[in-house]
C-alpha cells in the first residue's frame, strides 16, 4: 500500500483488569479506505473491544491507533471520546431522543445554519433507508429493530469519513435485515463512507463485507476477502464462523470416502452431492429441516450425522437409505 494509511492499528493491545484472559494482543490493521471491512470472531473474542479503540472509546496499554497518520486520541487525552470524522452505532440506542419523531432525531445531526439542506438531507437518508413511514412516529413508540434503524440513519446523515457498527441489526426482523444491509451498502459506497463493521452472522458478513478480518482470543488469525476466505480459510475456526459446516475426524471422513492423516474434516453442507442410485449406499435420512426454497438434510451413518444441502424438495423422507458424493472438503 502506498505509505499514505487511512485507518492504522500498530501493535495495539489492551487488557482488562481480572483474572482471565481479555482484551485484544498485538493487533496491527491497515483498514482500507471506502471499503467495508467486517470483524468476525466468536463471542467474547475481542471485536467489540477492538472497535472501542479504533474509534478512540477507550486507550490501548500498548500501540497506537492511527487515522491518515494522526494519533486517535483516548478518553483521558479527549473531552469527549471518539474522532470528529467518525461515527459508531451499535445495539444500544440510548442516545436516541424518545419523545421526539423520528425525522426530529435524524435532522438534529445537522447544524441549523442551513435549514432547506437539513430537511433535505433528512428526507434523502429517510428515503434511501426506506424509513419514510416512520418519519413523524415518536422514537417510543417503535419497535427495537426499528430504533437501530434510527440509529443507523443519524450516523449516515452525517457523511462520516468512518463508521463505525458493532453487531447494529440485531434486533432488525430477518424480512427486513437483507434489504437495510444492501441499502447501507449502496449509501456509504455512494458517499465513499469506509466501514467497519463487526458480527458474528456468516450471511451478513459474506454478503455486505469486502474485507475480512478474523479475530480469535484477542488475536487476528487470518484476514483476506469474503469469497476467497469462504473458499478456503486457513483455520477450522474461521470455517465454523463462515459456514454451518460439517466437522468430522479423520475416521469420521473415512465414512464419507475421505481419508486423510490430519486431525479434522470439514465439509460444507453445499459441496455434498445427493445421489439415491449410488451404490454404496450407507446414509439414512434422519431429519429434513425446511428453509425456504432449500431444506437441510440431516443424514446419519455408524451413529454419524452430516448435514446436507437439498434444492429438490419432497425427493426424499426420512428413513430413507441415501449415496453421497464429496465434491470438495478441507482438512485441518
Ligand atoms: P466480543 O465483542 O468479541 O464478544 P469483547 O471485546 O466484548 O468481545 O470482549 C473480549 C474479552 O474481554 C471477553 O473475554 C470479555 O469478557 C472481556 N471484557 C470485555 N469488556 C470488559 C470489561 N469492561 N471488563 C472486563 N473484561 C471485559
Ligand atoms: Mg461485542
Amino acid at each position: 500500500m502506498a505509505d499514505v494509511h487511512f485507518l492504522q492499528a500498530v501493535g495495539v493491545s489492551k487488557t482488562y483488569p481480572g483474572p482471565v484472559s481479555s482484551g485484544v494482543r498485538n493487533i496491527n490493521l491497515d483498514i482500507v479506505p471506502g471499503k467495508i471491512t467486517a470483524i468476525i470472531g466468536e463471542s467474547g473474542s475481542g471485536k467489540s473491544t477492538l472497535l472501542r479503540l479504533l474509534y478512540g472509546l477507550m486507550s490501548p496499554d500498548e500501540g497506537q491507533v492511527l487515522f491518515k497518520s494522526e494519533r486517535i486520541w483516548g478518553p483521558e487525552e479527549k473531552l469527549i471520546p471518539g474522532h470528529d470524522e467518525m461515527k459508531m452505532v451499535t445495539q444500544h440506542t440510548d442516545d436516541l431522543n424518545l419523545f421526539a419523531r423520528v425525522w426530529d432525531n435524524v435532522a438534529a445531526m445537522l447544524p441549523s445554519t442551513n435549514v432547506k439542506f437539513k430537511e433535505e438531507q433528512t428526507a434523502a437518508v429517510l428515503g434511501q433507508l426506506n424509513m419514510m413511514e416512520l418519519a413523524y412516529k415518536r422514537v417510543a413508540d417503535l419497535s427495537g429493530g426499528e430504533k437501530q434503524r434510527v440509529a443507523i440513519a443519524r450516523a449516515i446523515i452525517t457523511k462520516p469519513k468512518v463508521l463505525f457498527m458493532d453487531e447494529p441489526f440485531n434486533q432488525v426482523d430477518t424480512s427486513f435485515r437483507e434489504g437495510l444491509q444492501h441499502d447501507i451498502r449502496q449509501i456509504v459506497k455512494e458517499n465513499g463512507i469506509t466501514v467497519v463493521m463487526v458480527s458474528h452472522d456468516p450471511a451478513e458478513v459474506l454478503s455486505m463485507a469486502d474485507e475480512l478480518i478474523v479475530i480469535r482470543n484477542g488475536e487476528i488469525v487470518e484476514a483476506g476477502a469474503p469469497k476467497e476466505m469462504y473458499q478456503s480459510p486457513k483455520y477450522l475456526y474461521t470455517a465454523e464462523l463462515l459456514s454451518n459446516c460439517n466437522v468430522l475426524s479423520a475416521a469420521e471422513a473415512a465414512l464419507c470416502g475421505i481419508s486423510t492423516d490430519k486431525e479434522s474434516v470439514v465439509i460444507y453442507p453445499e459441496w455434498i452431492r445427493l445421489d439415491s442410485l449410488l451404490k454404496a449406499t450407507k446414509w439414512t435420512v434422519d431429519q429434513i429441516l425446511f428453509k425456504g426454497f432449500y431444506e437441510d438434510l440431516i443424514l446419519e451413518n455408524s451413529g454419524v450425522l452430516i448435514r446436507v444441502v437439498n434444492g429438490e424438495h419432497n425427493r426424499f423422507k426420512p428413513g430413507d437409505q441415501i449415496g453421497i458424493k464429496v465434491k470438495k472438503w478441507l482438512e485441518y
